[in-house]
């Protein structure tokens, strides 16, 4: 492994060494806390399907050893001389970015997550030139730009998966105006898991219709009674998914795997928007005939920018919108990412990593 010569804190992780999909223990480096820069002990930290993806090489630019994570939280231990907003003791949260250029145009609209010189948490090379190194590790040291404060009303367990689960699907939902107007707008969230879940968080919590499309019929009495879901269709069921047909305003496709985005577009209204968050790891099918008959769109977003993570956990703390959990010990780390693998999860795992690591 190479070593930064500035990187002198000895942290204690767990990485993945190469395709067996598994991670073992792992000591590295991080950089000493520069003045722009907070150090925090990590207590927990969420694990995201993009983890799986990273440690299992599945798109195929994983950097060896990887040390995953990036839905971080915890508490400040150290702060730089030009640190004024954070201070020892401070809940706080990490998610997928650790660094950009802050001089762009996307920067200055604090739209980070676009930067052409953005540096994901993990694995990417920084400016100093060492790897990144995420939060499946007892301690990191992050730039102040690139950290959000937590409310005192979310526990730090539950809250983690918010600072990628819960900011992907919020900036979209946003962005595409699903949040504002009138209530009752009818929403589809694709794939019931991590992101999705929280997706119908913020659904119900801004007064939207919401339909789950899932191909996991286990799910649906939960997904009614505890998430308050409207809908749930099972979209391995021609007659449920023609009968739901024009049906939806919105979709957000959260769906980790290759699938065809024609039937879901077959539920939207003429002008419905889908956007796509999920990355599965081989293209997604987009034929046009659904596409062009409703006049319907497809996008697709990345994570956040920094000013709307603070926004979304700011509200996430007055609605008391926190993340289904289910809390694994660090030496577990390799079972849970065989079940997540599996989906057989509800709805994040997070690792504690403060007690167990
Ligand atoms: P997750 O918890 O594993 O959930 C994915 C869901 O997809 C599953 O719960 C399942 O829902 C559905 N699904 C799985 N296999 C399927 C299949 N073969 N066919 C149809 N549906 C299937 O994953 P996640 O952490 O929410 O992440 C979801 C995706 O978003 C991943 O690809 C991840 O890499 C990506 N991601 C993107 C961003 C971004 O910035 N755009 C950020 C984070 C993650 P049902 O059981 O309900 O069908």
């Amino acid at each position: 492994m190479e070593v930064t010569p500035s990187h002198t804190q000895a942290v204690s992780g767990w990485a993945a060494m190469d395709e067996s999909g598994k991670v073992v223990l792992f000591s590295f480096k991080r950089r000493e806390n520069g003045v722009d820069d907070v150090t925090i002990k990590v207590q927990y930290c969420g694990m995201c399907h993009t983890d799986l993806n990273y440690i299992n090489n599945a798109w195929g630019n994983t950097i060896y050893p990887v040390v995953p994570g990036h839905e971080i939280t915890g508490v400040v231990t150290k702060v730089g001389t030009n640190v004024s907003g954070f201070h020892p003791g401070d809940r706080v949260g990490v998610g997928g970015i650790a660094a950009s250029c802050l001089d762009c145009d996307h920067c200055h609209r604090s739209e980070e997550n676009y930067c052409d010189k953005m540096t994901f948490t993990y694995n990417n090379i920084s400016s100093d030139g060492s790897i990144t190194y995420g939060g499946y590790s007892n301690m990191l040291v992050a730039d102040k730009r690139f950290i959000v404060s937590i409310p005192d009303s979310l526990p730090l367990d539950a809250a983690a998966p918010l600072l990628c689960a819960g900011i992907t699907v919020y900036s979209p939902m946003k962005q595409h105006g699903m949040l504002q107007g009138e209530a009752g707008r009818r929403l589809g969230v694709v794939g019931l898991g991590g992101l999705g879940h929280v997706a119908v968080k913020f659904a119900k919590a801004f007064g939207l219709h919401v339909t789950i499309v899932s191909t996991s019929p286990a799910k649906e009495r939960e997904a009614r009674e505890s998430l308050r879901a409207d809908d749930f269709v099972l979209s391995t069921d021609q007659k449920q998914m023609q009968d739901m047909a024009r049906s939806l305003d919105y979709i957000i496709d959260t769906v980790s795997a290759q699938h065809s985005l024609g039937p879901l577009l077959e539920l939207l209204k003429v002008n419905g928007k889908l956007v796509l968050v999920g990355a599965p790891d081989k293209p997604v099918e987009l034929p046009s005939i659904p596409l062009i008959f409703g006049k319907r769109t497809v996008s697709g977003s990345l994570t956040g920018g920094m000013k709307e993570t603070q926004e979304m956990m700011d509200l996430c703390g007055k609605h008391n919108i926190t993340c289904d959990i289910e809390l694994v010990s660090a030496d577990k780390i390799n079972e849970a990412l065989a079940r997540l693998a599996l989906n057989d999860v509800r709805y994040r795992f997070v690792v504690d990593i403060g007690s167990t690591l």
